[in-house]
């Protein structure tokens, strides 16, 4: 086996796409001194620097949101737009559990509980059919997560929401970009949010952003912002609850980078597009794949190529095939993430300090017995592989190695099976 030459020695070219823009404006922020303009008062300051403002306006309109608020994560964006919605200690939020930790945590983060809704074994979003069953006297709101890049069904989990008076929170880390019906994703619900963490199609290092469209709701997350305790004297806001602040600011380094990166979204998003049209391509002759799809009137904008492995008569397990892609060079992880409710946090309900909270601030805390998503629960254990490879600067020969390596794995040899 250690002789037998491998599909690829060389790793996949890594991400980031970086120019002039952002090292000009990078460098402009140096010779300013200034490398946060952000200030705890009822003054200008409380809104940040230049670069932030600049960095806001061009979202705003790249967007067509009204409002575009910069925060230092995806995660502080998720907490901040939660806390803006009204959420508060024992309120249920309706979350899918196969996302990254932070789309649940953030609802802990205000003493709130996650209700986990499963997902849909086709685009991996919550499941809009089963989220009404899910809804309580205590529901205040629900966490969509646009996973992968794929829009979720929005329409059907706008009407639910309608129809509870749930708020809509939209974490769009994976899917800047994406169109539903015509759309961009984001600006949709409640709130968006995006992640600029280093792994994701646009960069700052680390960074998010939030959309909405409503003035109060803009304001309480620029509050959260900003050590809004300190400041709602002086701005004279009325109604204080959850307006708690935390640091949540970004720094003029990172909206100077930001706003060379919004530039580039639209470019990164149809490279990522046309590279994982080539590869759904070049995979469709594989019986044991189950393919990306796009439901009507959606666009996926591939922040990560999710396969789903179809067990074959030949007995070859999905972790199996991912340890002979990674053999082969293919970098595929599987499963994604586990389905959060398994996490120690939840099993164990420990969270704030070691009594139980905020689990223990109802009578009855949400369900995270295993089994309770049975589809995101296959996808993780069984079902899922997803590579991240469909990004610049990744060309269509490196794409290219990905179904050598199928072939070799399914079929024992190249040559076959053509
Ligand atoms: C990356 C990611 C986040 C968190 O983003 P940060 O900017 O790192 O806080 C949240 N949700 C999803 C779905 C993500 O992929």
């Amino acid at each position: 086996m250690n002789e037998e030459t491998v599909i690829r020695s060389q790793p996949f070219p890594g991400g980031g796409f970086f120019d002039d823009e952002e090292r000009k404006g990078i460098l402009e922020v140096i010779q300013s001194g200034v490398l946060s303009g952000f200030v705890a008062n009822a003054g200008e300051q409380f809104l940040g620097g230049k670069k932030v403002r600049e960095l806001e306006e061009d979202v705003c309109r790249l967007f067509h949101s009204k409002y575009a608020v910069a925060v230092n994560s995806a995660t502080a964006g998720l907490h901040a737009a939660l806390a803006a919605c009204g959420v508060g200690p024992g309120d249920e939020v309706l979350v899918p559990p196969l996302t990254m930790s932070a789309s649940a945590s953030a609802i802990l983060m205000q003493s709130a509980l996650p209700v986990f809704v499963d997902i849909r074994d086709d685009i991996f979003s919550v499941d809009e059919r089963l989220l009404e069953s899910k809804v309580t006297s205590r529901t205040k709101a629900l966490v969509v997560v646009h996973l992968f890049g794929h829009p979720a069904e929005m329409d059907s989990v706008l009407k639910i929401a309608r129809k509870h008076h749930l708020k809509v929170i939209e974490d769009c880390a994976q899917a800047p970009g994406a169109l539903y019906k015509g759309c961009l994703v984001g600006t949709l619900g409640d709130a968006g949010v995006l992640s600029l963490n280093q792994h994701k199609t646009i960069t700052t290092g680390e960074g998010g952003m939030v959309l909405c469209n409503d003035e109060a709701i803009a304001m309480k997350v620029r509050l959260v912002r900003n050590h809004g305790e300190a400041v709602v004297e002086g701005l004279g806001v009325k109604d204080i609850s959850n307006t708690l602040g935390w640091n949540y600011r970004m720094t003029e380094l990172e909206a100077a980078v930001a706003i060379g990166q919004f530039r580039k979204l639209d470019f990164l998003t149809r490279y990522r597009q046309e590279l994982a049209s080539y590869l759904t391509s070049s995979l469709s002759r594989f019986e044991e794949l189950r393919l990306p799809e796009t439901l009507p009137n959606c666009n996926h904008v591939y922040f990560l190529y999710a396969i789903r492995w179809v067990p074959s008569k030949k007995g070859l397990t999905r972790d199996e095939v991912v340890q002979r892609l990674n053999r082969e060079g293919i970098p595929f992880g599987a499963g994604y993430v586990k389905p959060l409710y398994l996490q120690p946090m939840y099993q164990q309900r420990i969270c704030f300090g070691n009594a139980g909270w905020p689990f223990t601030s109802v009578d009855q805390p949400p369900n995270y017995a295993k089994g309770i998503c049975p589809v995101a629960e296959r996808m993780y254990e069984q079902e899922l592989l997803v590579t991240s490879v469909c990004r610049y600067p990744v060309t269509k020969a490196d794409i290219d190695d990905i179904a050598r390596a199928f072939d070799k794995i399914l079929a024992g040899n190249l040559a076959s099976k053509r």
